[in-house]
This record gives structure tokens, C-alpha cells and sequence, in this order.
């Protein structure tokens, strides 16, 4: 397969191309075309880190938001620290390059001033301040399409953590697409990961 041949827009692809990215890895191969499917569906995918995953939920992500309609947020990932967050951010903006009006937020601590407005289509943080900005209703989430979390065993995993995600979760429209990426799914953290994205297709690399 082809990135062509999964359809992606072609300022995705050429994004893809600038960094040379010749043809998808095997998770994205397998995980793409699922995640872009319409009506869109839960995915849980398990994949060693080193293997693209990064590229294939940024990749679904630019794909999935219109940036034509970017005044309030459409896509929205969770990350468990602010440098991991950070650095998501970075391969949005990368693989993005050669969008027009492609907008990112980070939401960690002392990103947005009080008062101030998540006005980006995409925003990526950590669930503490995405669930603070939300309830101080500085993040409108009633335009939110897709939810991604990374790290998912720490994230479910975690007693306070696990608690947050539900939290903003709970606070995030009923319809909306979420994908839990992980390098490891213990049996526990499955268990968890399958109640929070129900239907969820599988897929193990
Ligand atoms: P990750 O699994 O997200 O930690 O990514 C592992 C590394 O693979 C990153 O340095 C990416 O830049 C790179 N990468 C991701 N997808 C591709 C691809 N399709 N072709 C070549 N390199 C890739």
C-alpha cells in the first residue's frame, strides 16, 4: 500500500513526502485505513514505539479536522506529560507543514493565559489542564470529532491519571472518535481501554 492509496489529502501527503516518508510502516498500513473509515469507529492499537505510530493518529487527525471551519477545536490528544505533548505537537506541525490555516494548541501548564480561548483546530495536552481549561470554559468541546490518547497504559493505567481521562472524556461529545495508541496493553489496562472506546476495532503489531 500506498499513502496515495489510502486516500489521504494532498497536503497530507505532501507533508509525508517532505520528511520522507516513502510508504506507510506496517501500523499505519494496518491502522489507517481503519481510522479513516466512515462512519468512524474506536480503535485500540498496540504497537511498539519506533514504529510510526505518531505519524498514523497525527496522519488521521490532519486528515479528519477541516481547517476551512478552524475557530473552535475538532481534534483533540492526550498525552501524559507536557514533553510528550510538546513533541506531538511538533509532528502535527511537521507532517502539517503544507497545510493552510493548520492550527495547533498545546493545553499544559501555562500554555493558555486565563481568560484566553483554545481557538485552534487541534489541541494536544495533558488531561490535568485540558480538564481545567474545560471547566473554566476557556475549551469549547461541542466541535470536538476526535479524541486521541497516547500512552494509553499509563494513561488508563494510572489511578489519578485513568480518573482524568474519564473525567474529560465524560465532558466531551457523546459521538466523538477515540483512538488509545500503546506500546503495551496489559490485561487490566484492555479491559479498561475497551469500556472507554467501545466497539473499539483491535489491531496488535
Ligand atoms: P514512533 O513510533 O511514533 O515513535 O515513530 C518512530 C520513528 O519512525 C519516527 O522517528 C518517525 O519519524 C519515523 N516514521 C514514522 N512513520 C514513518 C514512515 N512511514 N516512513 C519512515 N519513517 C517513519
Amino acid at each position: 500500500t500506498t499513502f496515495q492509496e489510502l486516500g489521504l489529502p494532498h497536503e497530507v501527503l505532501e507533508g509525508l513526502n517532505a520528511l520522507k516518508f516513502l510508504k506507510p510502516s506496517k501500523v499505519q498500513e494496518k491502522a489507517l485505513p481503519l481510522m479513516l473509515a466512515d462512519p468512524p469507529r474506536n480503535m485500540i492499537a498496540q504497537s511498539q514505539s519506533g514504529t510510526g505510530k505518531t505519524a498514523a493518529f497525527v496522519t488521521t487527525v490532519l486528515s479528519r479536522v477541516d481547517f476551512s471551519q478552524a475557530s473552535t477545536p475538532q481534534a483533540l490528544l492526550l498525552a501524559p506529560s507536557r514533553e510528550l505533548a510538546r513533541q506531538i505537537q511538533g509532528v502535527i506541525t511537521t507532517i502539517g507543514q503544507f497545510i493552510p490555516n493548520l492550527g495547533v494548541s498545546a493545553a499544559i501548564p501555562g500554555s493558555i493565559p486565563r481568560g484566553g480561548t483554545v481557538d485552534k483546530a487541534i489541541v494536544v495536552g495533558t488531561p490535568g489542564t485540558v480538564t481545567d481549561l474545560i471547566r473554566r470554559r476557556q475549551f469549547d468541546t461541542r466541535g470536538l470529532k476526535v479524541l486521541v490518547i497516547d500512552e494509553a497504559d499509563n494513561m488508563l493505567d494510572q489511578q489519578g491519571l485513568g480518573d482524568q481521562c474519564s473525567r474529560v472524556k465524560g465532558m466531551l461529545p457523546k459521538t466523538i472518535q477515540i483512538l488509545l495508541f500503546s506500546a503495551t496493553f496489559p490485561e487490566k489496562v484492555l479491559k479498561y481501554a475497551t469500556t472507554f472506546a467501545p466497539s473499539a476495532n483491535i489491531i496488535k503489531l
